[in-house]
């Protein structure tokens, strides 16, 4: 495995009074969270916002503290490094964000935002701007334009170049497509997958639309309030989904032959989630145990946290 996460949980403190000295509660932003990556293959992580997927992505990447838990990098504990390991882990993880504009710098040339990645880590960068830009599809002039010169898909191309600048292993990409218009995401999509197979990156692929994570992802984990509540192959997940969330958020993709599910109510405050499943307050396959017992993820390739599906039940009331 490249990358093993265990138990992971990230807790925001709430605080109020004099220089916000009192805690008044926690925001459970992401809790026990269990999930681990092959190396070269790609991880889709969906879920509504809010749901912790982005904190998640970060906690991961090292760029928030962990409240507990233990993040694995092939073989090493990354889960309290310091400062000067953490450079390290940067040439190891990258990220690309959502917005391509506000990931550069509107001061920079595109050839000074990619070489500036170079220079923090020290790689020798004399062709190797017009080599990345090639990589991403753009040609080698664009290393003199500005970011308010390029289009949205073109500055997603120039941050994908960033990130791959030090060479990663992993790159963990945060709805990397869903500020720009339909018919540039699938280049872009193309363009990650194309240069996984090149470079055999691994993935870690944050996302709110399922229809994207279907066309990329080898497996898929759904996330609800901070929690993962099903995760298998791609394949399973669209063709077999199990936990009644993952079946409302299918039946939601147009042109997905799922059985419609409808949820009702909004997402509760992590602040104060619900007792028993997290989901019972939106669930229409709610049962009384739901309300008082959280259901345990099962110990299988194709993974739920549903009592449909533990204590010896089989789901048949979802079919
Ligand atoms: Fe619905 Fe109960 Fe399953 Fe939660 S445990 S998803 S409330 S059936």
């Amino acid at each position: 495995m490249l990358l093993e996460v265990t138990g992971l949980k990230k807790y925001y403190p709430l605080t109020q009074g004099f220089l916000y000295s009192r805690k008044i509660g926690e925001v459970k932003a992401v809790d026990d969270i269990s999930f681990n990556i092959r190396e070269g293959e790609t991880l889709g992580l969906v879920g509504e916002s809010g749901c912790g997927k982005s904190t998640l992505g970060r906690t991961v990447m090292r760029l928030e503290e962990l409240t507990s838990g233990k993040i694995m990098f092939d073989g090493i504990d990354i889960s309290s490094l310091n400062n000067k390991n953490r450079n390290w882990l940067r040439k190891e993880m990258q990220m690309i964000f959502q917005d391509p504009h506000s990931s550069l710098d509107p001061r920079m040339t595109v050839g000074d935002s990619i070489g500036e990645a170079l220079v923090i880590h020290g790689i020798e960068g004399k062709n190797r701007v017009s080599e990345l830009l090639e990589k991403v599809g753009l040609p080698s002039d664009f290393a003199f334009r500005y970011p308010h010169e390029l289009s949205g898909g073109q500055k997603q191309r120039i941050g994908i170049a960033r990130a791959l600048a030090v060479r990663p292993r992993l790159i963990i990409a945060d709805e990397p497509v869903s500020a720009l218009d339909i018919s540039v995401q699938a280049q872009i999509l193309n363009l990650l997958m194309d240069l996984q197979k090149e470079y055999g990156l691994t993935y870690l692929f944050i996302a709110h639309n399922l229809s994207v994570v279907q066309h990329i992802a080898d497996r898929v984990a759904v996330m609800y309030l901070g929690k993962i509540v099903e995760q298998g192959n791609s394949e399973e997940i669209f063709s077999n989904p199990l936990h009644p969330y993952t079946r409302a958020l299918l039946s939601a993709v147009p042109g997905l032959k799922a059985k419609r599910l409808k949820l009702s109510g909004e997402v509760p405050s992590p602040i104060n989630p619900p007792n028993g499943c997290r989901f019972h307050t939106r669930c229409p396959k709610k049962m009384k145990v739901c309300e008082e017992t959280e259901p345990g993820i099962t110990d299988e390739e194709h993974a739920v946290a549903c009592h449909l599906f533990t204590n010896g039940a089989c789901g048949s009331e979802l079919k």
